[in-house]
């Protein structure tokens, strides 16, 4: 009977936020109410004994009715303000309650996800080397076939490395903020040295850098290279076949200024700054079937953030999008 409570977990918040709101102003009319019947009946009451006093003035003009205005007026002035300000803060904490349960489910949703993609990500590469280790095994296979296989494997456990990489430097980086290097780092070697292991991708995405030769700048340099390597693999991951990334970086009056742009299914303005949370995946079709745990962004978010730089993102034109990156200098 009470299923439709379990589809929406909101319906019973609202139903008891409707019946708090609703319950207040009741007993806020009811008070108001019981006020102004009070001040008629003690009016009544004194009016009798005024003229049965023989009295000729009207009643209404007496000091005593003015007195029992006057208190009759502060009440509702009290009980007025005095709701309204309950009303207001019961207001707040509901809307308080919606927006921390609402982050809630949205952060349940994601580890479900995030959960089921890791299991996924983890299991494919490892039965394709499963796979082939076992063919190896079972078959008499030439040398050039076996080269083949032991490739096929060795990219699965890069794969794995660098998703496992990722999920720990994300933990990394979530609980320890200062436990990264101040080394002087070569960053235009990094950026080079990442876009030409990228080179060489299945979608046909070719990779063109502009980038200053001989950059330093403190930092980290597993970090940087990481940030470069989130960067690219979504370019591609987000590309269609055989379009153009392009890759920059450069010293622009001290500051550095790292940006990676591509033409592919660009991010929509309402996505634009959830992509950066941890576990987050845009639930278009288009990025939906590709692979990811939704780490990515949020790594390069809070290293740019340690390093006190800054992330824009914005549309390429005509598709696709512009990370760019600024460290100060
Ligand atoms: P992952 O790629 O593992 O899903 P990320 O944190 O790197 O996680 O990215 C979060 C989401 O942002 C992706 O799932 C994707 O939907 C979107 N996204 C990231 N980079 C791009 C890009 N270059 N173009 C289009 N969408 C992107």
């Amino acid at each position: 009977m009470f299923k439709f409570l379990g589809r929406n977990p909101f319906v019973l918040f609202y139903i008891v936020s409707g019946y708090i709101l609703v319950f207040t102003l009741w007993w806020g009319y009811l008070l108001a109410s019981k006020n102004e019947q009070a001040f008629s009946e003690k009016v009544e009451l004194n009016r009798v004994a005024y003229e049965a006093q023989g009295n000729k003035m009207k009643y209404e003009d007496t000091d005593s009715y003015l007195k029992l205005f006057s208190k009759y007026e502060r009440q509702k002035v009290m009980i007025l303000g005095e709701g309204l300000f309950f009303l207001i803060l019961q207001i707040l904490g509901l809307l308080q309650v919606r927006s921390i349960f609402g982050k809630e489910i949205e952060l349940a949703a994601q580890q479900r996800n995030f959960l089921h993609s890791i299991t996924h990500e983890l299991k494919s590469p490892l039965s394709s080397v499963k796979l082939s280790l076992e063919t190896m095994l079972k078959r008499q296979l030439n040398p050039e076939q076996q080269g083949k296989l032991i490739n096929n494997a060795l990219g699965d456990v890069v794969r794995l490395e660098s998703l496992v990489d990722n999920i720990l430097f994300a933990a990394k980086i979530e609980r320890d903020t200062h436990g990264f290097a101040n080394e002087e780092v070569n960053l235009s070697d990094i950026v080079e040295l990442v876009a030409a292991k990228f080179r060489d991708n299945k979608n046909g995405i070719s990779i063109q850098t502009d980038v200053e030769e001989g950059i330093y700048y403190h930092t980290d340099q597993v970090g940087f290279t990481s940030v470069v390597m989130n960067l690219i693999e979504n370019a591609i991951k987000y590309s269609r076949q055989d379009t153009a990334i392009s890759v920059s970086l450069h010293q622009i009056s001290g500051a550095i200024r790292l940006e990676v742009r591509d033409e592919g299914y660009g991010i929509p303005d309402t996505e634009k700054t959830k992509v950066f949370e941890k576990f987050y995946r845009i639930g278009s079709e288009d990025t939906r079937k590709t692979k990811g745990t939704g780490l990515g962004l949020f790594i390069v978010k809070r290293f740019v953030e340690i390093y006190k730089g800054k992330i824009e993102l914005t549309d390429n034109s005509p598709a696709g999008s512009i990370f760019s990156l600024t460290f100060p200098g």
